[in-house]
């Protein structure tokens, strides 16, 4: 397949953000076609039997099957590479199975990984039990003091694993410093980049070694497709991911790959717009409840480190009303916010977590992490910021707030 975009890859590579989230990494057939074409397809036909092997020996550049590559996957993967600033992405089928793979990958017996305690409850689930049933041993701790990594780290360190901002108390982590730990022990720094994406935030930029990627949150944003993606140097994705994705197979379907790149298309437009309406509702709501986490208030104590890191605070936050009770009255209220978990989503959504996403986290471990029975998170869609306020004054009146 011919790359016919029209322009060589010195100048393409130069491309802006905004730029590469439309046209990088196209690569068009030999029909000429403008938008991306979706290849659904399993395997591929050589044309000799000395061609199969010299593909699969290495020897011939080619396809040989979808577990392995796919040129929807490739294109996708080559643009979230550049927005990205990395020298390598492989995508793989969910958000988990990136983080899963991300992790497995490098760690074996005897190894030690050191999390941020704030995070999406399937990667505390990861960090708290799937790893130690293979005998790695992890150390949870709170991303927000980076003295927090240096002191838990040891001789058999291998990995710091954290997101921010931290799934769903909107924890801020500083990446510079604890990149900067791990870079000074030989510690691989693994960023799980969900909330802010690419567009907000490039972890890279603060010395990150990998980042990965729910990409059904704000890169598909539609609510459509799971999806998730790692970013590392041409060396760790070569000898390190790919050996162990290529033969456990977390593969992302190709249907799924030109859905998201679809959605990268107005990534940029939808991140700033969702941002936008985010500060407002949060602004509203500000005064009307208890306690408010977002990063994009003066109110959140690591916001000038949030603007330091991302350009705008995202469509996500969370707030605090009087308990469960309260919070589950508040979502039965709403008539346009649907109660639902997803987040990044094109639609204003609000989920109570210690009842949903963090109910498989243990009690202790959750309010450790600041997951209360009165935490609500908000994720801010792309309606009009004043009917997603008018249904929360609604709600909020209902419940007596
Ligand atoms: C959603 C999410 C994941 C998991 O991604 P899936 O695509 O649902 O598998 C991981 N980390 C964070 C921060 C998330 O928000």
């Amino acid at each position: 397949m011919k790359r016919r975009t029209g322009q060589d890859q010195s100048i393409t590579r130069q491309w802006r953000p905004a730029t590469q989230a439309v046209r990088g990494g196209t690569a068009r057939s030999e029909w000429g076609e403008t938008s991306e074409a979706l290849f659904l397809t399993s395997g591929y036909a050589y044309d000799c039997a000395a061609d199969a092997a010299a593909r699969f020996a290495g020897d011939q550049v080619g396809m040989t099957y979808s577990r392995l590559q796919n040129p929807t996957v490739e294109m996708l993967e080559a643009r979230i590479a550049l927005l990205e600033g990395a020298e390598a992405c492989r995508t793989m089928a969910t958000g988990m199975a990136a983080m899963t793979a991300v992790l497995l990958c490098q760690l074996q017996t005897g190894d030690h990984v050191v999390a941020g305690r704030a995070a999406f409850g399937s990667c505390r689930w990861l960090v708290d039990t799937l790893l130690p049933k293979f005998g790695i041993e992890t150390t949870v701790v709170d991303a927000r003091d980076p003295q927090a990594f240096e002191d838990a780290a040891k001789a058999n360190t291998k990995v710091f694993f954290f997101e921010t901002p931290a799934n769903p108390t909107m924890d801020i982590a500083d990446l510079s410093a604890i990149c900067g730990i791990a870079r000074a022990r030989g510690i691989t720094s693994v960023v799980d980049n969900a909330f802010a994406t690419p567009a907000l935030q490039r972890p890279m930029e603060f010395g990150a070694d990998v980042t990965a990627y729910s990409a059904t949150k704000m890169m598909d944003g539609q609510g459509r497709v799971l999806a998730g993606a790692v970013c590392g140097t041409e060396d760790f994705i070569t000898n390190t991911l790919l050996p162990f994705t290529r033969n456990t197979g977390p593969t992302l379907s190709a249907f799924n790959a030109w859905v998201v790149l679809k959605g990268l298309e107005t990534l940029d437009l939808r991140i700033r717009r969702q941002s936008e309406n985010a500060l407002k509702v949060g602004r509203f709501l500000e005064p009307r409840v208890p306690r408010i986490l977002h990063p994009g208030l003066p109110s959140h104590p690591q916001h000038n480190l949030a603007m330091r890191q991302m350009d705008a605070c995202g469509p996500i936050f969370a707030f605090e009303v009087e308990g469960r009770a309260q919070a589950h009255g508040l979502l039965d209220a709403l008539q346009l916010v649907d109660i639902s978990n997803n987040i990044g989503d094109s639609r204003s959504l609000m989920t109570h977590p210690s009842s949903t996403t963090h109910s498989g986290v243990a009690e202790d471990k959750r309010l450790e992490m600041g997951v209360t029975e009165g935490l609500l998170r908000l994720n801010v869609g792309l309606e009009d910021a004043d009917d997603v306020i008018e249904d929360l004054d609604r709600a909020l009146t209902a419940v007596g707030l």
